[in-house]
């Protein structure tokens, strides 16, 4: 039976790494693997393309340039950042989820370790989950 995967992104980012990149130890190519490449070898077709909605009842996908017929459909589109009313910390905070957020966040802490005339602090507002 043959698969297809739709994911707007083209990379699989090893999340597990992403800290490394916040070090400097790793770049975030790094911690990405071309998602054509990996299904490729799996036999898995990659489209990418952004899913704008579904037609359950005649089982079609619709993507921003086409549309997919499906037998089974998996949806796992993921989560977004959420900052559950903490003041401030949606305006002013780093998000940290993607390989880009952690080379930002890598970035301003480098000048900021730069900048020996001043004192720095660090706040990490979040890092759970609400249940
Ligand atoms: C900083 C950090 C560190 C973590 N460390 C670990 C760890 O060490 N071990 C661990 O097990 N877990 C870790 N996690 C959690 C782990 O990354 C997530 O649980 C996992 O990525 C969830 O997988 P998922 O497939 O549900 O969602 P995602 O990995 O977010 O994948 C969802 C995909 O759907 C795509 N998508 C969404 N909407 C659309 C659309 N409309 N059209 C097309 N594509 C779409 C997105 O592009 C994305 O590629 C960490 C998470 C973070 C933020």
């Amino acid at each position: 039976m043959p698969i297809t995967l739709v994911d707007r992104g083209e990379y699989h980012s090893f999340i597990p790494s992403i800290h490394e990149i916040v070090s400097g130890a790793n770049r975030a190519r790094d911690i990405q693997i071309p998602l054509a490449l990996i299904l490729g070898l799996a036999g898995i077709a990659f489209v990418r393309d952004e899913v704008l909605s579904l037609d359950l009842e005649s089982k079609k996908v619709l993507t921003s340039s086409r549309i997919l017929d499906y037998d089974y459909l998996v949806l796992s589109s993921g989560v977004e950042n959420n900052f559950y009313d903490v003041r401030g910390a949606e305006t002013f905070s780093h998000r940290f989820r993607s390989p880009e957020d952690a080379e930002r966040i890598h970035a301003d802490l480098c000048s900021l370790l730069a900048d020996k005339t001043q004192a720095c602090s660090i706040v990490i507002a979040g890092g759970g989950r609400k249940v």
